[in-house]
């Protein structure tokens, strides 16, 4: 099969991925073998061919946004020929002190697709059948690979700021996910304020509804309740905090971050203001938020580009060019 292989991990490379022939992956006990249909790109994709991440698998092959058909392995359950979505948690332990907590975004073993197993930049891909999402019919291939990284990651950064209905909500940067949130935040009726880089961000934030758009350089005008950051930056959680009322919480939805600058205590974080880190995600979210994604009819703004063309999409999306999400049909 073609897939799209990372053999040596590099910052400022323009060709992060070679496309090779490679074996098919071999069915495995409790796997799927899966055709894929569509790949979605994300930012912690960046952070792996650039090695931001530390490698954990030779001649990777990335890619954990992943739409497919089912070709061997199937059950009762998962028929042959049924589309389904592989995200990054690819797989737990199930017995390790968070799994047994109801924490499986913590687990002390977890599988990351596209990370420390092959991913879906690739005609064929194994994934875990206890790991995968029934996709709703509503949704094509195209625009269901990026609600299975950043949209059940951006639904997950709106529990974990504990986003009540009527909030407030700041999202700090643009991106696929946060695209993805502010229909989320808006069948919840909440108000959404979006501070990002890039005039064409600030123009999707505003025909998609937000009540403020501003560059990432300015603050809301309104106190928040809640704020989500997610560019890779420090400066812009320590921008989100200064935003927040008493109480209130910024999820920072990010893998990696340059670094945090040091900031006031007094005038920051005290009033029990809370700083909180998004980890993963957990099936539970996957399911909710696929299940809130159909209720909502929620459509991603997504450009496609063919395996062929990776680096095209990676190098696009690091410069900020995408507006909403991209995604590779291979
Ligand atoms: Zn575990
Ligand atoms: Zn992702």
């Amino acid at each position: 099969m073609k897939a799209a292989i990372l053999v040596t991990p590099q910052k400022g490379s323009a060709q992060h991925l070679l496309i090779q022939e490679v074996p098919k992956p071999e069915l495995k006990p409790g796997h799927l073998l899966l055709r894929v249909l569509a790949c979605g790109v994300c930012r912690t994709d960046l952070h792996i061919v650039e090695g931001e991440l530390p490698p954990r698998l030779p001649n990777l092959i990335p890619g954990h946004q992943i739409v497919g058909e089912i070709v061997a392995g199937a059950t009762s359950d998962l028929p042959l020929g049924k589309r389904v979505g592989v995200s990054w948690l690819g797989g737990v332990d199930g017995d390790c002190p968070y799994c047994r907590r109801g924490l499986e975004n913590l687990c002390d073993s977890p599988t990351f697709t596209g990370y420390t197993v092959h991913g879906g930049y690739a005609e064929y891909a194994l994934a875990r059948a206890d790991f995968v999402s029934p996709l709703p019919e509503s949704l094509d291939d195209l625009h269901a690979a990026p609600l299975l990284c950043a949209g059940i990651i951006g639904f997950r950064s709106l529990r974990v700021a504990g986003v009540q209905p009527g909030d407030r909500v700041g999202l700090f940067g643009f991106g696929a996910s946060a695209h993805l949130t502010i229909a989320v935040l808006h069948s919840w009726n909440c108000k959404v304020y979006v501070a990002t880089r890039g005039e064409s961000h600030r123009r999707l934030a505003a025909s998609l509804g937000a009540a403020w758009v501003g560059s990432e350089k300015e603050t809301p005008p309104v106190e928040l309740d809640r704020a989500i950051t997610f560019a890779p930056s420090g400066d812009v959680v320590v921008s989100a905090l200064a935003s927040l009322r008493k109480g209130g919480v910024v999820a920072i939805n990010a893998i990696h971050l340059d670094r945090i600058p040091e900031f006031d205590y007094d005038r920051l974080l005290w009033g029990e203001r809370q700083i909180r880190s998004v980890a993963n995600m957990t099936r539970s979210d996957a399911r909710e938020f696929l299940q809130i994604a159909s209720d909502i009819g929620l459509r991603p703004q997504v450009r496609s580009f063919p395996l062929n063309r990776v680096n095209e999409a990676l190098a696009l999306l690091k410069s900020d060019s995408v507006d909403g999400a991209a995604a590779i049909i291979p």
